[in-house]
């Protein structure tokens, strides 16, 4: 079998999981508890550059990561990547205060030529899908020769499903499965603020 026909990896269920303690020097930011620890996080890259890293067998790759939540996850899997491959970002913003979504502007367009090439496309999270659908259906109409993507976290939201509102856009790399709660950490902000935390953490909101 080639390589390209090989199944993606079965995508680790944090759905159900409860949260951990916070680590202790980052106790002081304002969380729940931590989701996903450093290491776990470190494990799963390994498996998700194994499965890119066979499809730079066909031909070199484009990696278009999405600013800026994308930053840290694309960093660090990148870093284990032993194919051909160039990176680059695109910037989108959904105008986000908090948790609330909001329409999406480009803030920074994208700096290459991707005719003919083949492209894959980094994100932090896919909740509603918008945001990979838009920059989807950007990127394919600039004549790549395919478009993939991958995302560290893919969101469950219950209600999206109930009203048929799923997302309609599929990732083909996904690190973990996570239940609706608001993360933060790893490259994921609130407000700006908690991108620096090792680790994927629950925020406590003033609701919750
Ligand atoms: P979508 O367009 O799929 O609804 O959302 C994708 C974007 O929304 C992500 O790139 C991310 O910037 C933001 N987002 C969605 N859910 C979360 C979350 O739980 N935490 C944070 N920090 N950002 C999120
Ligand atoms: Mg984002």
């Amino acid at each position: 079998m080639s390589p390209s026909l090989r199944r993606p990896s079965i995508i680790p269920d944090y759905r159900q999981s409860g949260l951990q303690p916070v680590p202790k020097p980052w106790r002081d930011f304002p969380l729940k508890g931590m989701l996903l620890d450093a290491d776990t996080i470190r494990a799963r890259l390994e498996t998700l550059a194994s499965e890119i890293q066979e499809q730079t067998e066909d031909g070199p790759l484009l990696m278009v990561g999405i600013l800026s939540g994308a930053s840290v996850f694309m960093a660090d899997l990148i870093r284990q990547i032993r194919g051909e491959l160039e990176v680059t970002y695109i910037g989108v913003s959904s105008y986000r205060s908090g948790i609330t979504s909001g329409s999406l502007a480009w803030t920074l367009p994208l700096q290459v030529d991707i005719k003919h090439r083949r492209v894959m496309i980094v994100d932090d999270i896919l909740d509603t899908g918008r945001t990979l659908e838009m920059v989807t259906t950007h990127l394919e109409s600039l004549g790549p020769a395919s478009v993939k993507r991958c995302v560290l976290l893919q969101k469950h939201r219950e209600s999206l499903h109930q009203e048929g509102d799923a997302p309609t856009i599929q990732a083909e790399h996904v690190g973990f499965l996570i239940p609706d709660t608001f993360v933060v950490g790893y490259g994921l902000d609130m407000d700006g603020q908690m991108r620096q935390l090792p680790f994927i953490g629950s925020v406590l909101l003033p609701e919750s």
